[in-house]
């Protein structure tokens, strides 16, 4: 072992937030949580530990989530409002500011490869639909049929959802009209520091159960539901995408560190005070160039973990 001080590295990931209590989730179905979590800390935490990037750190997390029916991103997608699972995803890199986005995808297995993919393949940075699904072909990523990312929980989950629309019609234009709070939020997320002191952040997500076919919430956009740089932090967020993205809420936190001088603390909590003042609920993961994190939500529960300062990893659900 090398006497020379190595610098520190982190990573937090979160699996989405909502309504979740303790009284009501079984033991077993806290545990598939728990281990779904872990699963996707291993594949960051080897990378992060081998002086791999933050960017490959947050990439291999956000995958193990997709790969997870549990969580809502990739195969645990949850419907549009069509029956069809739409997907977005985003990743970027604090270093140089470079970001890769996509969003509407209903044939790509893993969204947030792709959304790497046009970061570093395309003269882009946002790539929707069809051209993004025709520009992962092109370049060797294989589509899978939308019957991969059916899951009958999440089919329920859109039957309940236009019933409930048939009973309580929301005023035209009201933003928490598809945002069902007493249900789990969905999302995934991860945010990650190096050995070289480089910061990442990386989020993919189903959407909103019931949303409108075409809708595309906070997670693809850079700065709303993901953002990092190195002179600040990284951060991806989870919840009501409408309201992250009028509240530009990843870049908020950046801001306030950067204009302001907050501590990384002090900005992401004002940042998810600020969105529940505006009636949205969420929650988001954040680390800074320093190795701390912070892990701020306004709903009952946040799936999320990360690893502590003695390599040890934690997960947590509940408040
Ligand atoms: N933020 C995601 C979206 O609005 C959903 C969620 O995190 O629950 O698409």
């Amino acid at each position: 072992m090398s006497s020379a001080k190595q610098n520190k590295i982190g990573l937090v990931v979160h699996g989405g937030a909502g309504t979740m209590e303790r009284g009501k989730m079984s033991a077993e179905r806290e545990r598939e949580y728990r281990a779904g979590i872990e699963n996707a800390l291993r594949p960051g935490w080897e990378i992060l530990q081998h002086g791999g990037s933050a960017l490959d750190a947050t990439e291999a997390a956000v995958r193990a989530f997709e790969d997870n029916p549990l969580f809502n991103a990739g195969k645990g997608a949850v419907f549009n409002s069509a029956g069809v699972n739409e997907m977005d995803a985003a990743i970027m890199d604090g270093r140089t500011l470079r970001a890769g986005a996509v969003a509407n995808l209903q044939h790509i297995k893993n969204p947030i490869a792709l959304a790497r993919l046009v970061m570093e393949k395309s003269p882009h940075i946002m790539m929707a639909g069809e051209g993004a699904e025709a520009f992962a072909k092109e370049h060797g990523m294989e589509l899978v049929d939308g019957k991969y990312f059916f899951t009958q929980e999440h089919w329920d989950e859109l039957q309940r959802d236009k019933e409930k629309e048939k009973s309580k019609a929301a005023p035209a234009g009201d933003k928490k009209f598809i945002v069902a709070p007493e249900e789990g939020h969905g999302t995934v997320g991860a945010v990650a520091l190096d050995r070289n002191g480089n910061l990442a952040a990386a989020t993919s997500t189903g959407g909103k159960s019931n949303k409108l076919s075409g809708r595309i919430g906070d997670s693809p956009i850079i700065g709303a539901g993901t953002y990092a740089n190195n002179a600040t932090c990284a951060v991806s967020g989870t919840g009501d995408g409408e309201f992250f993205i009028m509240a530009t809420a990843a870049h908020d936190v950046s801001a306030m560190m950067e204009y302001r001088r907050k501590t990384l603390q002090e900005a992401s909590i004002a940042v998810i005070d600020k969105i529940g003042k505006l009636g949205g609920a969420g929650g988001m993961i954040a680390i800074d160039k320093s190795g701390n994190i912070s892990l701020p939500f306004n709903t009952s529960g946040m799936y999320r973990g990360y690893v502590d300062a003695n390599g040890k990893f934690v997960t947590e659900i509940f408040k």
